[in-house]
């Protein structure tokens, strides 16, 4: 069973039943809620900027 994390909230989603996918640069993200993906179509660079430079003050990659 393959997980993923959600960029938005970080956390584990299971990829056989998300609550919502996007697909961003050719690439599948897999979200826990409808509103994670909303937020993420909305400025996915901000979830998907490298370690450091993400810029959110909830941030829990950095
Ligand atoms: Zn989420």
């Amino acid at each position: 069973m393959a997980t993923s994390i959600d960029p938005v909230c970080k956390m584990k989603v299971d990829e056989s039943k998300p609550a919502a996918v996007s697909e961003y640069k050719g690439k599948k993200y897999y979200f826990c809620a409808v509103g994670c993906k909303k937020s993420f179509d909305k400025n996915p660079e901000k979830y998907l900027a490298p370690g450091g430079s993400c810029g959110t003050s909830d941030c829990k990659c950095c």
